[in-house]
């Protein structure tokens, strides 16, 4: 044996949200583990550092937020959240107007002050677009829900620089992510639990993988391996890009990257919220974080700002979004049902799934695989 020198029970590849949920409570059952991770690090893209006291995600705002009480509870077990709530502003052009959809926003772009206002506004503006029954892409979906004005404004310009196509080439669930609400309620996410890791995320994965019968080998990549790893171990749990397990034999999937840009400065607060989206076009990037204003902690004198650019995805880059459109979906279907052939093996995680899962989904799925595995 060449990997599997210890009789591991499993190979779980990728030490993500779904692989160390798997690990952890695989090894409560006794299971013998073995975690390899691509990168130097734990977490995936939930991985966080400390800088200046700061809490920085590496891989772009992560704020946790479910309305799932079970895996809120799981969650809780390995960390203490601060209660902070996602409360993002837009600049559009140098004007600033609160997200999500509601009515500071509809007051900001029109002056309506009740609800019937801003319904009679929208209804007016979706039916001088000649928007009409099921939306078939996201700009219909979008005007359909909250009128011409603020899709120009908030919606088309922030869209088609973070998925590099037209709106009108995007399928429409992606904007309802967003809630669009009649009350004057600036929280992003409907879900009753949400929060940020006191001590940022890596802290949950160190805790979760902190385990006798479970060894983590980071900066050990699957793919310099693969046939090796597959015939040695009894069972898999595969968390990378599904496409890739198959050396991309149908084509590749489409993915959606984003590179940051951090700076240092000299002051505590300099743009007064975590999050600041730039929805026009013409900026290059989409968002700017503000990271102590996630947690207000950090030493007093100095703040990190990172700015988020979209780019395309090729296969020297991180994967971070599917584009879960029909062409894709279709491909997807392809690469699962060739992924039923090999029974050992479990696939995760929003790459395994090719879904655009947010965190809470992850940890869910998880649990329902493991529920499956070991039938309790
Ligand atoms: N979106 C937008 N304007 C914004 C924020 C979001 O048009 O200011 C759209 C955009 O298409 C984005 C989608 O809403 O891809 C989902 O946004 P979310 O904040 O959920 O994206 P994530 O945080 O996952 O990147």
């Amino acid at each position: 044996m060449k990997h599997n020198t210890k009789k591991y029970d499993y190979l779980i590849v990728g030490a993500g949200p779904f692989g160390a949920t798997f690990a952890h409570e695989a090894a409560l059952r006794g299971k013998r583990c073995l975690v390899i991770e691509r990168r130097g690090h734990l977490g995936g893209n939930l991985y966080t550092h400390q800088e200046n006291g700061i809490n920085v995600h590496d891989y772009g705002a992560h704020i946790f937020h479910t309305d799932n009480k079970p895996v809120w509870d799981y969650v809780n077990q390995f960390t203490e959240f601060n209660g902070y709530i996602n409360q993002v502003v837009a600049n559009y052009k140098g004007d600033l107007y609160n997200l999500p959809f509601n009515m500071n926003t509809f007051y900001q772009m029109w002056g309506v002050k009740t609800p019937a206002e801003a319904q009679a506004k929208i209804a007016e503006q979706r039916e001088a677009a000649g928007i009409t029954g099921t939306p078939k892409n996201l700009e219909e979906q979008a005007i359909s829900l909250i009128g011409t004005d603020i899709y120009e404004k908030l919606i088309k310009g922030y869209t088609e620089k973070q998925w590099g196509r037209k709106a009108t080439e995007l399928p429409s669930f992606i904007i309802r992510r967003l809630p669009t609400r009649f009350t004057f309620d600036n929280n992003y996410f409907n879900h009753r639990y949400q929060g940020v890791p006191v001590a940022g995320y890596t802290a949950i994965f160190d805790k979760m993988l902190d385990h006798d019968l479970i060894d983590v080998r980071l900066e050990t990549d699957f793919f310099a391996d693969k046939d090796t790893y597959l015939a040695e171990f009894p069972r898999i749990v595969y968390t990378g890009m599904i496409d890739q397990f198959f050396d991309y034999k149908f084509g590749e999937l489409e993915y959606r990257s984003v590179r940051f840009e951090s700076e240092l400065l000299a002051t505590n607060n300099a743009q007064g919220n975590a999050v600041i989206n730039y929805t026009d076009a013409e900026t290059p990037y989409t968002r700017v974080m503000e990271w102590r204003h996630f947690d207000q902690n950090g030493d007093d004198d100095v703040t990190i700002l990172t700015r988020e650019y979209p780019q395309d995805w090729d296969r020297q880059k991180e994967a971070y979004y599917p584009v879960n459109d029909e062409k894709n979906s279709t491909l997807f279907k392809q690469y699962r049902a060739e992924a039923k052939k090999y029974e050992k093996v479990i696939m995760g995680g929003r790459l395994g799934n090719y879904q655009y899962y947010d965190m809470d989904q992850v940890f869910h799925a998880a649990l329902v695989a493991v529920k499956q595995e070991f039938k309790q």
